[in-house]
């Protein structure tokens, strides 16, 4: 088995060469392939991270997501929009640990447009302009083009004027219609969440690529959603990088109507993310979610292809709502980079590195 794949990674991954990974490679043979192309991108060893906040400005949504236990309907006692000055409040704490970045998303409200969009990030921008906003998934912009009855590139770009950096890859779970049917039917489709990454690559802003896997798909459709990805990355070269995680049951309707659904394994986990790096061979950057996976296996992720640990995670509402606590600080992240022989590194939105350690 070793021979063939050591054959196979002189050319491009195929999406049989990726199945059969999948399919037959033990973990140790995936973390000596996934490091060996890890290091062709990051020779220096260099681990980074970034000090941000995620924000759910609201947590009002339409969309229904069967795998979600983070939104409420507008009726909902517990549902809100957050004020401006609740935002500031929570953008003040972040700059007093160092933070750079907010990661702004809701819910999909089903009554705001445009202008309350510019006004928001606008109101941000301008109070902090040093900090970046990275925000709003391919859904809300699309949402917000069509309730605004506007196009997806005019959203994209009224907004970049008005200050928003990046957009997130979140809402691409799986990017196969079969299993968005399943577990979000209300959802966009494969093409239109890529025709919004597209979009916003074409207009100079930079996204995320996401996967969050074990529902219902089957080991073909992730590769189908790997394929998209790789496609569009050799087209745009747009995504900064590919973050993936498992489906957080806990509170969700999806496990309600599919008992059968089981936690992943963080074997699975390990294995998956492996592929993903010796697949995705235009991606330079690949997080850890230690958010989901806790602080030993997202370690661990680091010698199966991932180069960030991707956020402190100050605040994190729509995982924690389905079960996922765990939590890690700056300090003991520079602990696990050591601890394994690398080097960790503070860096921004845009993987420049503000600070070695
Ligand atoms: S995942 Fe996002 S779009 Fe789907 S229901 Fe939850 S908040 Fe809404």
């Amino acid at each position: 088995m070793t021979k063939k794949i050591e054959l196979d990674l002189k050319k491009r991954l195929s999406n049989e060469d990726a199945l059969y990974l999948i399919k037959n490679a033990s973990l140790l043979e995936l973390s000596q392939l996934a490091s060996a192309k890890k290091l062709e991108f990051h020779p220096e060893k260099l681990t980074t991270f970034i000090v941000d906040r995620n924000i759910n400005y609201t947590n009002v949504c339409w969309v229904d997501c069967k795998f979600c236990a983070f939104y409420r309907h507008k009726k909902d006692e517990d549902s809100y929009v957050l004020k401006f000055d609740e935002i500031d409040k929570k953008i003040d704490e972040l700059l007093a640990i160092g933070g750079t970045q907010i990661l702004f998303q809701g819910g999909v409200h089903p009554n705001l447009k445009i202008d309350y969009y510019e006004d928001l990030v606008n109101h941000i921008h301008t109070k902090y302009p040093q900090i970046t906003i990275h925000g709003f998934s391919s859904i809300e912009i699309a949402f917000i083009a069509k309730v605004s009855k506007i196009s997806k590139l005019e959203v994209l770009k009224r907004l970049q004027a008005k200050g928003l950096s990046s957009v997130p890859g979140a809402g691409a779970e799986i990017l196969s219609d079969r299993v968005r049917d399943i577990i979000a039917p209300k959802k966009m489709d494969t093409q239109e969440w890529l025709e919004v990454h597209r979009t916003a690559h074409n207009i100079g802003m930079k996204t995320t690529a996401t996967m969050m896997f074990g529902t219902v798909e089957t080991d073909e459709e992730i590769i189908e959603h790997w394929e998209h990805l790789r496609k569009l990355q050799d087209e745009t070269g747009g995504f900064r990088a590919f973050i993936m995680w498992s489906f957080q049951g806990e509170n969700t309707k999806l496990l309600e109507e599919h008992p059968e659904i089981k936690p992943q394994s963080s074997n699975r986990y390990l294995k998956l993310l492996a592929v993903a790096r010796l697949y995705l061979d235009n991606f330079v950057n690949l997080q850890s979610s230690w958010v989901t996976q806790g602080s030993y296996i997202g370690q661990m992720a680091l010698k199966f292809g991932a180069n960030d640990l991707g956020s402190t995670m100050m605040e994190e509402n729509v995982v924690k709502a389905a079960g996922a606590v765990n939590r890690m600080n700056q300090d003991e992240m520079i602990r696990l980079i050591k601890d394994i022989g690398e080097f960790p590194a503070k860096r921004d939105t845009a993987y420049n590195i503000i600070e070695r350690f």
